[in-house]
């Protein structure tokens, strides 16, 4: 049995004082009963003060993005260590807006994956089809080149300290939300996929939905038995959608 795993990732939003409010009306509102966890990606800035307000909660802390390089002369970029000593235990590599705005390809994501494991930092694998593919009936080969081309670089054993999220391009920020049936055949393809590196690792890997999830849709996209939480973008930064999202874990 995978716990299951809920996802804030805020993106470019927020200051101080929203930060704040937002991650203590999140803790005052945690249902002791429920069984997910819960992790917050902040902005760079903002990682120092949301580690120090989740001390004492369940919460866990993530970043969006991580340099490639362990350290050196990279202006304005963040290492995995300096991740690590904000508090972080997760961090999220591959999202598709990094993909597609900041031009990063499959083997800058790979070597990404490998320095946050390296540093014991669990990597968050983003992958997902655009609307094009997914109309030329493309999504599985797709999704298969996405996490291929990190496999291909590591042992498969390094996969058990990550989590993959399946987020369809053409669902994030839209609107628009995969089926749960559509979702679950992806998450079902993805294991398949890992399942051909090692057994154990596929049958305990997390696989996280990601596009437009909110407090009406989680019920049914998390009953899916593939489906192992959410990444959360735009319901991520009101408290109670966030909330009524990761009540809506108990399968
Ligand atoms: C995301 O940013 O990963 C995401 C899924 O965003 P949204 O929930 O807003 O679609």
């Amino acid at each position: 049995m995978r716990d299951l795993l809920i996802v804030g990732n805020w993106k470019m939003h927020g200051n101080t004082i929203m930060i704040s409010e937002l991650v203590d009306e999140i803790i005052d509102g945690l249902d002791a009963s429920s069984s997910c966890n819960l992790l917050l990606c902040s902005p760079f800035p903002y990682l120092g003060l949301v580690s120090q307000r989740i001390i004492n909660s369940p919460i866990s802390l993530g970043a969006q993005n991580l340099s490639q390089h362990t350290s050196g002369p990279y202006t304005g970029e963040v290492s995995a260590e300096m991740l690590k000593d904000m508090g972080c235990e997760y961090v999220i590599v591959g999202h598709s807006e990094r993909r597609e705005l900041m031009g990063e390809t499959n083997k800058i994501i790979a070597n990404k994956f490998i320095t946050a494991i390296k540093s014991h930092l669990k990597p968050i694998l983003c992958i997902g089809e655009s609307l094009d593919e997914r109309k030329q009936g493309m999504t599985t080969s797709v999704i298969s080149d996405q996490l291929n081309t990190v496999l291909n670089e590591i042992d498969s054993n390094d996969l058990s300290n990550a989590v993959i999220a399946y987020e369809p391009v053409w669902a994030i920020g839209t609107g628009l939300t995969a089926t749960p049936d559509e979702a679950q055949d992806v998450h079902a393809h993805i294991r398949a996929e890992i399942n051909k590196s090692s057994k154990k690792v596929a049958e305990n890997i997390q696989i996280l939905y990601g596009g437009s999830v909110n407090g009406n849709n989680a019920g049914s996209l998390f009953s899916m038995p593939d489906i192992d939480g959410g990444l959360i973008g735009g319901a991520s930064l009101t408290s109670l959608e966030f909330l009524s999202i990761a009540k809506a874990t108990n399968k």
